[in-house]
């Protein structure tokens, strides 16, 4: 496999963050991609990027007219700095535009959604199907007593009647706040009182690597603590015997059976609340991120065809649970709003064996593959016989999204996944961001690995000192947007001052997302990662998700953590926790090796102090790696703050026995 070329030049210095990892390989896309794509070439994407730059509201504007307004805006976009409302005095109705717009022609018998249950079981839901379900669920929901912006919380595994909820939310003006269904029965309650929410949606139980995951249980011991809720409606998924509260548990098949399928959709204000979201938690507490209904709604529709080049013809599949934004955003909404079908997958990707994602993508004949980073490398470790024992050909584009991608993993799922013949969409956003902002066009933009690339037409983000102001070239520092977006987050629910202090105070006049990047000479953006994970080493400011890159390029490596802890000589020392491919074994040579490899790829400045091997790293459960846990343990502190998004507790344990292997 090619080598990423060492990179030798000496560093940048600038005053924020040094980037010293240097990535030189330019992928075009392939021309028969090109040839076919919604946007053609590098010359149209920048024609198009220069109108959107010179008048942003224009161009939202057209793409906002390709959705049924049931009346039309007055005024594109209210600007009272931070808060934005897009497509003002405009009403409109987002279930309405996912679905009873795509009855009127042939697209109604068209698969809307092609389901798949872990353990197997099957189902297909059509517009017009899914249409009549969604109506009928949303009058259950008014029979519950849910009104126009009254809060649902929904709790559920990946099965269909997981996005018929949120549509028929969206019916009748509700807000779904979705609590992924891996969190605890604390951080359910945590989220349902914050929200105060009226009804929960729930299931029995959900499958995960063959066994039920008890979501019932769980959600009877949070209502134990939620004085706002009056209803649950519960779908039968197991099958296994739950408690039912009399009086206000109700299961959701009875409550359909005599639920009409009439239901006028409410013309909403564009600003009417949609949804609330708490965020991954990678850094702290999880904030409860509120996106509304006309602005959402175009960024994520239009964003969805532009850089998904979705086609009628496509079978799409974005493998995040809709617990998170990208689910929101892409396996919902963005999606459906394009009238496209859209794969649901319920389970683990190593259910009944490692290949289960590439026996999808042949049965289905996916198309489009949508994924993260952090699952790529996964199959990295798990090995290329996985994909390789299946027909991966109807595959034409590939995503990454939630991570920076090192270039290793990148070059990785081009070469087995792609078979070099699609391209890759590295798409930055945020659960804030409500949609994509920094991503290539398929068909148009050059891919460099690693790199996310430019700002989507009408986005206006830049890399600036802690001043705000612009950083040369290839200089690190902070990432920011400098204009509203239509898909921006609106508020923290409930809490206007903390959302103001938390994303525009930081930089002055400035959106902060919180991450560090660079930008090269061709103006594409290589995200650094945070800003709190950035090190100060001996004076030099060091990303650690660059030395991460340097230690996956290297053979045995399979993932990397890289934190900084004190040190009374250097100010900060570098710690690696390293997992280790399948085969390879830990040793002190090893790490000697792994040292001098990182002082090769990208300079001595950057060789870890110390280099520990580990089994896994702790993660979010949307899987992230949680740094600030990582510097506790490399610190040898006691863990301290949030830590209710970690997916396994017994790896900070297992971290802190590893010591020094
Ligand atoms: P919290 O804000 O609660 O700490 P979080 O930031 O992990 O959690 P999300 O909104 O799910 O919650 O994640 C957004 C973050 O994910 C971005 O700020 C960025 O750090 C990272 N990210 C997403 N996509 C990319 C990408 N393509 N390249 C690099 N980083 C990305
Ligand atoms: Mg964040």
């Amino acid at each position: 496999m090619a080598r990423k070329p060492a990179a030798k030049s000496p560093s940048t210095s600038t005053p924020d963050i040094e980037s010293i990892l240097k990535e030189k390989r330019v992928l075009k896309p392939p021309a028969e991609f090109a040839k076919k794509a919604h946007i053609r070439s590098f010359a149209e994407h920048k024609k198009i990027s220069k109108a959107a730059q010179r008048n942003p509201q224009a161009y939202w504007a057209r793409a906002a007219k390709e959705l049924d307004w049931f009346k039309s805006w007055k005024k594109v976009l209210d600007w009272k700095p931070p808060f934005a409302k897009w497509f003002v005095g405009g009403k409109i109705n987002i279930s309405h535009n996912c679905l009873d717009r795509h009855l009127e022609g042939w697209r109604r018998n068209k698969a809307a959604i092609l389901w798949e249950g872990e353990p197997g079981d099957r189902r297909t839901y059509t517009y017009q199907e899914l249409h009549r379900e969604v109506c009928k669920f949303a009058n259950v929901l008014k029979e519950s007593g849910v009104k126009k912006g009254d809060r649902v919380a929904v709790y559920m595994p990946m099965i269909p009647e997981l996005p018929i909820a949120l549509l028929a939310c969206a019916r009748i003006g509700a807000v779904h706040s979705v609590v992924f269904g891996g969190f605890s029965a604390d951080a359910l309650r945590d989220r349902i009182n914050d929200a105060k929410a009226k009804v929960l949606i729930t299931s029995d139980g959900g499958w995960r690597r063959g066994t039920a995951v008890p979501l019932k249980q769980m959600a009877d011991d949070a209502m134990k603590g939620t004085p706002t809720i009056t209803r649950a409606l519960v779908v039968k998924r197991i099958g296994e015997p739950v408690h039912m509260q009399e009086g206000r548990d109700y299961w959701w098949h009875e409550a359909m059976e005599d639920a009409s399928a009439v239901c006028p959709p409410e013309k909403l204000d564009s600003e009417h609340p949609l949804f609330i979201l708490y965020t991954s938690g990678s850094t702290g507490k999880p904030k409860g991120v509120l996106h509304t209904t006309g602005g959402y709604l175009t960024h994520v529709a239009h964003t969805a065809r532009l850089i998904f080049d979705l086609k009628d013809e496509d079978t799409f599949w974005c493998t995040a649970d809709i617990g998170w934004v990208t689910g929101h955003s892409y396996v919902v909404y963005g999606l459906l709003a394009n009238g496209a079908t859209s794969v649901m997958y319920e389970g683990a990707p190593n259910h009944p064996a490692n290949d289960r994602f590439w026996d999808i993508i042949e049965r289905h004949r996916v198309t489009i593959l949508y994924t993260a980073p952090t699952a790529i490398r996964t199959f990295m470790k798990w090995g290329d016989e996985w994909p390789n024992k299946h027909d991966l050909s109807s595959l034409r584009l590939l995503g990454t999204v939630g991570e920076p991608i090192n270039p290793e993993a990148w070059m990785w799922y081009h070469r087995v996944i792609g078979k070099k013949r699609c391209p890759i969409v590295d798409t930055w956003w945020q659960t804030e961001t409500g949609g994509i902002l920094i991503t290539p066009l398929p068909g148009a933009v050059p891919a460099k690995p690693g790199s996310c690339t430019l700002p989507f037409p009408g986005i206006d983000a830049d890399v600036v000192t802690k001043d705000g102001k612009s950083v040369p070239p290839n200089a690190g520092g902070f990432l920011v947007l400098k204009r509203p977006w239509p898909g921006m987050l609106r508020t923290i629910y409930g809490d206007d001052a903390r959302y103001k202090q938390q994303y525009w105070s930081e930089i002055p006049g400035m959106y902060f997302a919180g991450d560090g990047a660079r930008r090269d000479k061709d103006g594409y953006f290589w995200v650094l990662g945070r800003i709190d994970d950035v090190m100060n080493v001996a004076g030099h400011r060091l990303s650690t998700m660059e030395i991460e890159s340097a230690l996956v390029s290297h053979p045995d490596v399979a993932e990397a953590a890289v934190v900084g802890r004190p040190d009374d000589m250097k100010g900060t020392a570098i710690a690696a926790f390293v997992t280790l491919e399948g085969s390879s074994k830990a040793s002190e040579n090893l790490k000697k090796v792994l040292r001098d490899h990182v002082a090769k790829e990208i300079g001595p400045i950057a060789k870890p102090d110390e280099i520990r091997f580990t089994d896994s790293l702790p993660k979010t459960r949307s899987g992230k790696i949680m740094r600030r846990l990582l510097r506790d343990i490399a610190s040898g502190k006691a863990t301290v703050g949030d830590t209710t998004t970690l997916e396994d507790y017994s790896i900070l344990a297992r971290l802190r026995e590893s010591d020094e292997v």
